[in-house]
């Protein structure tokens, strides 16, 4: 067992540090302020190679494994979270998504551009009434000769606004919509170009200001049945399949998080002094440095394994889950303590932590609430629930 990086991990690592260093995090108090996206960002992460990282080199991708999507996700969320959930959305939800479930003409159209930052991809299951109960959405896709026509409301969509192309999770079966079953899902790839569409920012969203979340609607959108991504019925299957590469780039994300908060309160604390000692001295604050220090190696260590089972070609989604639902509720508490640790202080937004706290709450409900993975793991250990073989599987690395 090997617990070093290699060599391209490394240069990742550091080049996707130095160019968030240097490029996001002087403007990112700013951004974040205003709450803007900043879209300039997106060639530069695409000139970097960052957009198609883990994408295979013959669909416009770098070529690089599993465990270098989660360097560069936990390195860009070091700097803010909203650099990440690009990631999260455009390569793991949709893109990966395209590479494993996707016709080899979908591949194509929508891969090969998104993977070279010409197209920026998102997902969209959650809707204004489902979140965790995906099976309760409304879209409804219908068969029309050789197109369907899709009608529905997308809400909570990160890059809603921004984004070319959606992964769409909507029923092509009515008769199952009314029972609740999900083999009556399907997949859709859709363009924003694409007649009846339309999307809008959420404004009242308190976290990850510096990042676009929305909702887009359907009205009678046309969509040709070569867009259908999978096999009609394999929707849900398709959704929570995304939601296995997504989840390694949140767990990797919050990690990042945590060894944010850790740098910045161990900072604050060597600086900061209370009865004539720096606050670092006091005990109860060391305690809160060494939780973050542990919950920081633990959440790093529950990625690493997840990705690594990823290049390996082996089912992940139960460890997947474990890294995102630790490493989230870790990167929840450490910026509740980077605060504190902060004082005052940590409570304006002169300092970086409150952005870390506002940031880090989001990842504790999506991509499975805190509760939802709670109730997965314990499943697995009551032996209620068991991972089955996909029709298809991630491509493992190298042999991709
Ligand atoms: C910043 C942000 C970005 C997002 N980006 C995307 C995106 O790009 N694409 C996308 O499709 N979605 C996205 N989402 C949506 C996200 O996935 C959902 O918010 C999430 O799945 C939870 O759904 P909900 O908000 O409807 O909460 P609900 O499902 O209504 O849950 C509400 C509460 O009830 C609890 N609960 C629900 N069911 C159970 C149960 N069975 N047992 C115990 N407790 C339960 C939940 O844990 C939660 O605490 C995003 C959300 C946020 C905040």
């Amino acid at each position: 067992m090997n617990f070093d990086l290699n060599d391209d991990h490394r240069l990742l690592e550091q080049s996707t540090r130095e160019w968030a260093a240097q490029e996001v995090a002087p403007k990112i108090q700013q951004l974040d302020r205003e709450h803007r996206f900043d879209r300039e960002l997106l060639p530069k992460m695409a000139a970097l190679g960052l957009l198609g990282v883990c994408v295979p080199p013959n669909y416009g991708g770098a070529g690089m494994d599993y465990i270098s999507l989660g360097v560069v996700c936990e390195e860009l969320e070091y700097v803010d979270t909203s650099l990440r959930v690009i990631l999260s959305v455009h390569v793991a939800l949709n893109s990966l998504t395209l590479l494993t479930w996707g016709s080899a003409a979908l591949k194509q159209k929508y891969l090969i551009p998104q993977a070279q930052g010409r197209l920026v991809a998102t997902y969209g299951l959650t809707e204004p009434a489902a979140g965790s109960d995906a099976r309760g959405i409304q879209t409804t896709a219908e068969k029309r000769g050789d197109r369907y026509v899709l009608n529905g409301e997308k809400m909570w969509i990160s890059l809603a606004d921004v984004a070319d192309t959606f992964l769409v999770i909507a029923w092509t079966d009515q008769d199952k919509k009314r029972q609740k079953d999900p083999s009556g899902l399907s997949a859709f790839l859709i363009e924003r170009t694409f007649k009846g569409f339309s999307s809008g920012t959420l404004t009242q969203k308190w976290g990850i200001l510096a990042g676009n979340t929305g909702f887009f609607k359907m009205d009678g959108v046309e969509v040709p049945e070569e867009n259908l991504v999978g096999l009609p019925g394999e929707g849900f299957k398709i959704a929570m399949f995304a939601l296995d590469q997504g989840r390694l780039t949140v767990a990797a994300g919050a990690t990042g998080l945590i060894r944010a908060c850790r740098d910045a309160s161990a900072r604050y604390a060597r600086d900061r002094k209370t009865f004539g000692v720096e606050i670092g001295q006091h005990q109860l604050v060391k305690e809160m440095l060494a939780q973050m220090e542990s919950d920081y190696q633990a959440s790093r260590l529950l990625w690493l394994r997840s990705a690594w089972l990823k290049n390996e070609g082996r089912r992940n989604t139960r460890e997947t889950g474990l890294a995102k639902w630790f490493a989230t509720v870790a990167s929840e508490r450490a910026a509740s303590d980077a605060v504190q640790i902060h004082g005052a202080n940590g409570y304006s937004d002169e300092y970086p932590v409150g952005r870390y706290y506002r940031n880090a709450k989001g990842a504790v409900i999506y991509e499975g609430t805190r509760e939802i993975h709670k109730l997965m793991q314990a499943d697995y250990v009551l032996g209620y629930r068991a991972d089955k073989p996909l029709r298809c599987e991630l491509p493992p690395y190298p042999t991709i």
